[in-house]
Protein backbone atom coordinates (compact mmCIF):
# COMPACT_ATOMS: atom_id res chain seq x y z
CA UNK A 1 0.00 0.00 0.00
CA UNK A 2 2.84 2.40 -0.62
CA UNK A 3 1.79 5.93 -1.16
CA UNK A 4 -1.24 5.68 1.23
CA UNK A 5 -1.69 7.04 4.37
CA UNK A 6 -4.00 7.40 6.99
CA UNK A 7 -6.87 10.30 6.46
CA UNK A 8 -9.73 11.78 8.02
CA UNK A 9 -13.25 9.92 8.76
CA UNK A 10 -12.50 7.47 5.89
CA UNK A 11 -10.09 6.21 8.55
CA UNK A 12 -7.13 2.97 8.00
CA UNK A 13 -8.03 0.32 5.61
CA UNK A 14 -11.25 -1.47 6.75
CA UNK A 15 -12.36 -5.03 5.16
CA UNK A 16 -15.79 -4.26 3.10
CA UNK A 17 -18.11 -7.08 2.70
CA UNK A 18 -19.21 -7.62 -1.22
CA UNK A 19 -21.49 -10.54 -1.73
CA UNK A 20 -19.30 -13.69 -1.34
CA UNK A 21 -15.85 -12.42 -0.80
CA UNK A 22 -14.18 -9.62 1.82
CA UNK A 23 -12.17 -7.16 -0.52
CA UNK A 24 -9.82 -4.38 1.12
CA UNK A 25 -11.23 -0.71 1.18
CA UNK A 26 -7.98 1.24 -0.10
CA UNK A 27 -6.74 4.10 2.15
CA UNK A 28 -7.42 7.73 1.16
CA UNK A 29 -3.77 8.49 -0.36
CA UNK A 30 -2.16 11.64 0.75
CA UNK A 31 -2.88 13.78 -1.61
CA UNK A 32 -6.67 13.07 -1.00
CA UNK A 33 -5.66 15.82 1.83
CA UNK A 34 -5.22 18.35 -0.62
CA UNK A 35 -8.38 17.94 -2.05
CA UNK A 36 -10.29 19.44 0.64
CA UNK A 37 -12.27 22.25 -0.91
CA UNK A 38 -13.57 24.88 0.84
CA UNK A 39 -17.31 26.16 -0.63
CA UNK A 40 -15.90 28.97 -2.42
CA UNK A 41 -12.51 27.54 -3.67
CA UNK A 42 -12.07 27.98 -7.30
CA UNK A 43 -14.32 31.18 -7.39
CA UNK A 44 -13.53 33.51 -10.16
CA UNK A 45 -11.03 31.00 -11.91
CA UNK A 46 -11.20 30.01 -14.98
CA UNK A 47 -13.42 26.62 -14.98
CA UNK A 48 -13.16 23.89 -17.08
CA UNK A 49 -16.13 24.87 -19.32
CA UNK A 50 -14.03 27.55 -20.23
CA UNK A 51 -16.36 30.52 -18.33
CA UNK A 52 -15.25 31.88 -14.63
CA UNK A 53 -16.48 29.83 -11.74
CA UNK A 54 -19.05 31.69 -9.79
CA UNK A 55 -19.50 31.68 -6.11
CA UNK A 56 -21.90 28.58 -5.32
CA UNK A 57 -22.87 29.43 -1.27
CA UNK A 58 -23.12 27.02 0.73
CA UNK A 59 -26.77 26.77 1.16
CA UNK A 60 -28.93 27.71 4.24
CA UNK A 61 -30.39 25.14 6.13
CA UNK A 62 -34.43 24.87 6.03
CA UNK A 63 -36.50 25.68 8.49
CA UNK A 64 -38.80 22.85 7.58
CA UNK A 65 -38.81 20.37 4.73
CA UNK A 66 -40.48 19.96 1.50
CA UNK A 67 -42.32 19.87 -0.92
CA UNK A 68 -39.87 17.55 -3.10
CA UNK A 69 -38.17 19.01 -6.26
CA UNK A 70 -38.27 15.83 -8.34
CA UNK A 71 -35.23 15.53 -11.04
CA UNK A 72 -34.77 12.73 -13.23
CA UNK A 73 -31.10 11.76 -13.97
CA UNK A 74 -31.52 10.75 -17.26
CA UNK A 75 -29.58 9.60 -20.47
CA UNK A 76 -30.38 6.68 -22.53
CA UNK A 77 -26.78 6.08 -23.31
CA UNK A 78 -25.41 3.64 -20.46
CA UNK A 79 -22.23 4.02 -18.42
CA UNK A 80 -22.31 7.88 -18.36
CA UNK A 81 -22.23 8.29 -14.99
CA UNK A 82 -26.38 8.87 -14.12
CA UNK A 83 -25.83 6.26 -11.35
CA UNK A 84 -23.02 7.66 -9.76
CA UNK A 85 -24.44 11.18 -9.74
CA UNK A 86 -27.17 10.48 -8.64
CA UNK A 87 -26.01 8.77 -5.20
CA UNK A 88 -23.57 11.34 -4.91
CA UNK A 89 -25.31 14.51 -5.42
CA UNK A 90 -27.88 12.94 -3.28
CA UNK A 91 -25.13 12.48 -0.45
CA UNK A 92 -24.27 16.23 -1.12
CA UNK A 93 -27.59 17.50 -1.18
CA UNK A 94 -27.74 15.47 1.87
CA UNK A 95 -24.79 17.20 3.84
CA UNK A 96 -26.42 20.03 3.10
CA UNK A 97 -29.08 19.33 5.64
CA UNK A 98 -31.51 18.45 2.73
CA UNK A 99 -33.74 15.83 3.05
CA UNK A 100 -33.21 12.84 -0.01
CA UNK A 101 -34.85 10.69 -1.53
CA UNK A 102 -33.42 8.29 -3.96
CA UNK A 103 -35.06 6.38 -6.49
CA UNK A 104 -33.67 3.57 -8.30
CA UNK A 105 -35.47 3.36 -11.64
CA UNK A 106 -33.01 1.06 -13.21
CA UNK A 107 -34.16 -2.79 -12.60
CA UNK A 108 -30.48 -3.19 -13.03
CA UNK A 109 -30.88 -2.01 -9.07
CA UNK A 110 -27.09 -0.42 -9.51
CA UNK A 111 -27.96 2.17 -7.20
CA UNK A 112 -28.96 -0.19 -4.43
CA UNK A 113 -25.55 -1.96 -4.96
CA UNK A 114 -23.82 1.17 -5.05
CA UNK A 115 -25.24 1.84 -1.54
CA UNK A 116 -24.02 -1.21 -0.38
CA UNK A 117 -27.78 -2.44 -0.12
CA UNK A 118 -28.79 -5.66 -1.57
CA UNK A 119 -31.70 -5.12 -4.25
CA UNK A 120 -32.50 -9.06 -4.07
CA UNK A 121 -33.79 -8.56 -0.86
CA UNK A 122 -36.44 -6.53 -0.65
CA UNK A 123 -40.13 -7.99 -0.87
CA UNK A 124 -41.51 -4.82 -1.52
CA UNK A 125 -39.72 -2.35 -4.19
CA UNK A 126 -41.12 0.60 -6.75
CA UNK A 127 -42.58 -2.26 -8.66
CA UNK A 128 -45.39 -2.41 -6.32
CA UNK A 129 -45.96 0.68 -5.97
CA UNK A 130 -46.32 1.30 -9.84
CA UNK A 131 -48.27 -1.49 -10.64
CA UNK A 132 -50.32 -2.11 -7.44
CA UNK A 133 -53.82 -0.66 -6.82
CA UNK A 134 -52.97 1.63 -4.03
CA UNK A 135 -52.52 -1.08 -1.44
CA UNK A 136 -48.67 -0.84 -0.68
CA UNK A 137 -47.61 2.10 1.37
CA UNK A 138 -44.49 3.65 0.36
CA UNK A 139 -43.17 4.32 3.45
CA UNK A 140 -42.96 0.70 3.68
CA UNK A 141 -40.72 0.45 0.48
CA UNK A 142 -38.58 3.38 1.16
CA UNK A 143 -35.42 2.15 3.23
CA UNK A 144 -32.93 4.20 5.74
CA UNK A 145 -29.43 4.40 4.34
CA UNK A 146 -26.36 4.79 6.23
CA UNK A 147 -26.34 8.50 5.00
CA UNK A 148 -28.29 10.23 7.20
CA UNK A 149 -31.02 12.51 5.57
CA UNK A 150 -30.24 10.26 2.66
CA UNK A 151 -33.12 7.14 1.61
CA UNK A 152 -33.54 5.04 -1.41
CA UNK A 153 -36.89 3.58 -3.17
CA UNK A 154 -35.16 0.38 -4.30
CA UNK A 155 -35.68 -1.37 -7.39
CA UNK A 156 -34.63 -4.84 -8.33
CA UNK A 157 -35.17 -6.74 -11.55
CA UNK A 158 -38.87 -7.46 -10.97
CA UNK A 159 -38.61 -3.60 -12.33
CA UNK A 160 -37.97 -5.15 -15.90
CA UNK A 161 -41.34 -7.24 -15.89
CA UNK A 162 -43.44 -4.47 -14.21
CA UNK A 163 -42.38 -2.32 -17.68
CA UNK A 164 -43.62 -4.81 -19.65
CA UNK A 165 -46.77 -4.71 -17.18
CA UNK A 166 -47.37 -1.35 -17.34
CA UNK A 167 -48.10 -0.96 -20.67
CA UNK A 168 -51.50 -1.61 -20.58
CA UNK A 169 -52.31 0.35 -17.43
CA UNK A 170 -54.73 2.89 -17.88
CA UNK A 171 -52.75 5.95 -16.81
CA UNK A 172 -49.60 4.31 -17.64
CA UNK A 173 -47.10 7.36 -17.84
CA UNK A 174 -48.13 8.40 -14.01
CA UNK A 175 -47.61 5.62 -12.46
CA UNK A 176 -44.45 6.93 -10.67
CA UNK A 177 -46.13 10.41 -9.80
CA UNK A 178 -48.84 8.58 -8.26
CA UNK A 179 -46.48 6.90 -6.44
CA UNK A 180 -44.41 9.55 -5.08
CA UNK A 181 -47.14 12.30 -4.43
CA UNK A 182 -47.52 10.68 -0.86
CA UNK A 183 -44.10 11.53 0.69
CA UNK A 184 -43.88 14.50 -1.53
CA UNK A 185 -44.04 16.58 1.66
CA UNK A 186 -41.42 14.92 3.47
CA UNK A 187 -38.25 15.48 0.90
CA UNK A 188 -36.76 18.42 -0.22
CA UNK A 189 -35.04 16.70 -3.41
CA UNK A 190 -36.03 13.05 -5.24
CA UNK A 191 -33.55 12.16 -7.44
CA UNK A 192 -34.48 9.79 -9.81
CA UNK A 193 -31.59 7.07 -11.32
CA UNK A 194 -33.52 6.17 -14.70
CA UNK A 195 -32.76 3.31 -16.48
CA UNK A 196 -30.80 3.57 -20.04
CA UNK A 197 -33.53 3.86 -22.52
CA UNK A 198 -36.25 5.88 -23.68
CA UNK A 199 -38.63 3.26 -22.57
CA UNK A 200 -41.75 3.87 -20.29
CA UNK A 201 -40.05 3.73 -17.21
CA UNK A 202 -38.03 6.23 -18.19
CA UNK A 203 -41.38 8.28 -19.48
CA UNK A 204 -42.78 7.93 -16.25
CA UNK A 205 -39.37 9.32 -14.64
CA UNK A 206 -39.82 12.84 -16.60
CA UNK A 207 -43.69 12.91 -16.16
CA UNK A 208 -42.94 12.68 -12.57
CA UNK A 209 -40.03 15.20 -12.46
CA UNK A 210 -39.48 18.88 -12.06
CA UNK A 211 -36.62 18.82 -14.31
CA UNK A 212 -33.74 16.71 -15.31
CA UNK A 213 -30.19 16.74 -15.12
CA UNK A 214 -28.18 15.02 -18.37
CA UNK A 215 -25.05 13.72 -17.68
CA UNK A 216 -22.63 13.34 -20.21
CA UNK A 217 -19.29 11.58 -20.43
CA UNK A 218 -16.67 13.28 -21.85
CA UNK A 219 -15.72 10.84 -24.65
CA UNK A 220 -16.22 10.79 -28.50
CA UNK A 221 -20.21 10.35 -29.18
CA UNK A 222 -21.09 12.14 -26.15
CA UNK A 223 -23.59 14.34 -28.21
CA UNK A 224 -25.11 11.48 -29.70
CA UNK A 225 -28.60 10.66 -28.81
CA UNK A 226 -28.61 13.99 -26.55
CA UNK A 227 -30.86 15.54 -29.87
CA UNK A 228 -33.62 12.27 -29.05
CA UNK A 229 -33.35 13.03 -25.47
CA UNK A 230 -34.21 16.66 -26.23
CA UNK A 231 -36.70 15.93 -28.22
CA UNK A 232 -38.59 13.25 -25.70
CA UNK A 233 -38.33 16.00 -23.32
CA UNK A 234 -39.80 18.25 -25.38
CA UNK A 235 -42.57 16.15 -26.54
CA UNK A 236 -43.40 15.51 -22.51
CA UNK A 237 -43.81 18.69 -21.74
CA UNK A 238 -45.87 19.09 -24.52
CA UNK A 239 -48.33 16.23 -23.85
CA UNK A 240 -47.36 15.19 -19.96
CA UNK A 241 -45.72 17.76 -18.20
CA UNK A 242 -45.88 21.13 -18.49
CA UNK A 243 -43.50 21.94 -16.02
CA UNK A 244 -40.23 19.55 -16.55
CA UNK A 245 -37.27 21.52 -16.90
CA UNK A 246 -33.83 21.57 -17.97
CA UNK A 247 -32.01 21.84 -14.69
CA UNK A 248 -28.47 21.00 -16.48
CA UNK A 249 -26.10 19.34 -18.29
CA UNK A 250 -23.64 17.71 -16.23
CA UNK A 251 -20.08 16.15 -18.13
CA UNK A 252 -18.63 13.16 -16.18
CA UNK A 253 -15.24 11.42 -16.47
CA UNK A 254 -12.94 14.73 -17.33
CA UNK A 255 -9.65 14.29 -17.37
CA UNK A 256 -8.38 17.31 -17.76
CA UNK A 257 -4.83 16.10 -19.12
CA UNK A 258 -6.11 14.88 -21.94
CA UNK A 259 -6.97 16.84 -25.24
CA UNK A 260 -9.34 14.27 -26.20
CA UNK A 261 -11.77 15.30 -23.14
CA UNK A 262 -11.23 18.84 -23.12
CA UNK A 263 -12.13 19.14 -27.07
CA UNK A 264 -15.15 16.91 -26.07
CA UNK A 265 -16.02 19.30 -23.14
CA UNK A 266 -15.52 22.56 -24.94
CA UNK A 267 -18.07 21.07 -27.93
CA UNK A 268 -20.58 20.53 -25.76
CA UNK A 269 -20.08 23.77 -23.78
CA UNK A 270 -20.21 24.96 -27.09
CA UNK A 271 -23.35 23.21 -28.26
CA UNK A 272 -25.16 23.99 -24.63
CA UNK A 273 -23.53 27.27 -23.28
CA UNK A 274 -26.25 27.93 -21.04
CA UNK A 275 -27.24 24.42 -19.86
CA UNK A 276 -23.84 22.95 -19.01
CA UNK A 277 -23.19 22.85 -15.38
CA UNK A 278 -20.08 25.11 -14.52
CA UNK A 279 -19.22 22.10 -12.20
CA UNK A 280 -17.06 19.40 -13.95
CA UNK A 281 -16.74 15.98 -12.61
CA UNK A 282 -13.38 14.58 -13.08
CA UNK A 283 -12.54 11.18 -14.28
CA UNK A 284 -11.13 8.97 -10.81
CA UNK A 285 -10.78 5.67 -9.92
CA UNK A 286 -12.31 6.60 -7.09
CA UNK A 287 -16.02 6.30 -8.40
CA UNK A 288 -15.72 2.87 -9.08
CA UNK A 289 -13.89 2.20 -5.73
CA UNK A 290 -17.04 3.63 -4.00
CA UNK A 291 -19.18 1.13 -5.86
CA UNK A 292 -17.52 -1.65 -4.20
CA UNK A 293 -17.48 -0.04 -0.89
CA UNK A 294 -21.41 0.62 -1.09
CA UNK A 295 -20.88 4.01 -0.03
CA UNK A 296 -21.14 7.27 -1.56
CA UNK A 297 -18.03 9.30 -2.22
CA UNK A 298 -18.30 12.48 0.14
CA UNK A 299 -18.09 9.61 3.02
CA UNK A 300 -15.84 7.23 1.75
CA UNK A 301 -13.16 9.07 0.41
CA UNK A 302 -14.38 12.77 1.90
CA UNK A 303 -11.52 15.32 1.33
CA UNK A 304 -11.14 13.90 -2.33
CA UNK A 305 -11.82 16.01 -5.71
CA UNK A 306 -14.69 13.81 -6.61
CA UNK A 307 -16.63 14.29 -3.41
CA UNK A 308 -15.93 18.25 -3.99
CA UNK A 309 -17.00 17.61 -7.10
CA UNK A 310 -20.69 16.58 -6.03
CA UNK A 311 -20.78 19.05 -3.29
CA UNK A 312 -20.33 21.68 -5.25
CA UNK A 313 -22.97 20.58 -8.40
CA UNK A 314 -25.40 20.79 -5.43
CA UNK A 315 -24.43 24.08 -3.96
CA UNK A 316 -24.94 24.81 -7.85
CA UNK A 317 -27.79 23.12 -8.50
CA UNK A 318 -29.49 24.76 -5.13
CA UNK A 319 -28.35 28.25 -6.85
CA UNK A 320 -29.77 27.47 -9.92
CA UNK A 321 -32.97 26.35 -8.89
CA UNK A 322 -34.87 29.81 -9.09
CA UNK A 323 -38.93 29.23 -9.41
CA UNK A 324 -40.66 26.86 -6.79
CA UNK A 325 -42.03 23.49 -7.75
CA UNK A 326 -45.32 23.60 -8.64
CA UNK A 327 -47.36 21.50 -6.35
CA UNK A 328 -50.25 19.11 -7.11
P1 LIG B 1 -24.80 4.87 -15.77
O1 LIG B 1 -25.68 4.83 -14.55
O2 LIG B 1 -25.05 6.06 -16.64
O3 LIG B 1 -24.85 3.61 -16.56
P2 LIG B 1 -22.60 4.69 -13.90
O4 LIG B 1 -22.80 5.80 -12.93
O5 LIG B 1 -23.02 3.33 -13.47
O6 LIG B 1 -23.28 5.05 -15.29
O7 LIG B 1 -21.07 4.71 -14.30
C1 LIG B 1 -20.53 3.74 -15.19
C2 LIG B 1 -19.17 3.29 -14.69
O8 LIG B 1 -18.28 4.40 -14.68
C3 LIG B 1 -19.20 2.78 -13.26
O9 LIG B 1 -18.29 1.73 -13.16
C4 LIG B 1 -18.74 3.96 -12.44
O10 LIG B 1 -18.07 3.54 -11.26
C5 LIG B 1 -17.76 4.63 -13.39
N1 LIG B 1 -17.73 6.08 -13.17
C6 LIG B 1 -18.76 6.92 -13.01
N2 LIG B 1 -18.34 8.19 -12.86
C7 LIG B 1 -16.99 8.14 -12.93
C8 LIG B 1 -15.95 9.14 -12.84
N3 LIG B 1 -16.22 10.43 -12.66
N4 LIG B 1 -14.67 8.71 -12.96
C9 LIG B 1 -14.38 7.41 -13.14
N5 LIG B 1 -15.29 6.43 -13.23
C10 LIG B 1 -16.58 6.79 -13.13
MG1 LIG C 1 -27.09 3.36 -13.98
Amino acid sequence: MAGFSDAPSAGGASRVPFGEVTIEKPRIPEEGRLELAPADDKVGQMGPTGRPMPLFPVPEPLASHGPAWVLAMCNQKGGVGKTTSTINLGAALAEYGRRVLLVDFDPQGALSVGLGINPNQFELTVHDLLLGAGDTDINDVIIETQVENLDLLPSNIDLSAGEVLLVSEVGREHSLTRTLRPVLDEYDVILVDCQPSLGLLTVNALTAADAVIIPLECEYFALRGVALLLQTIDKIRDRLNSRLDLAGILATMYDARTLHAREVLARVVERFPDEVFHTVINRTVRFPETTVAGEPITTYAPTSVGAAGYRRLARELISRRVTPPVVG
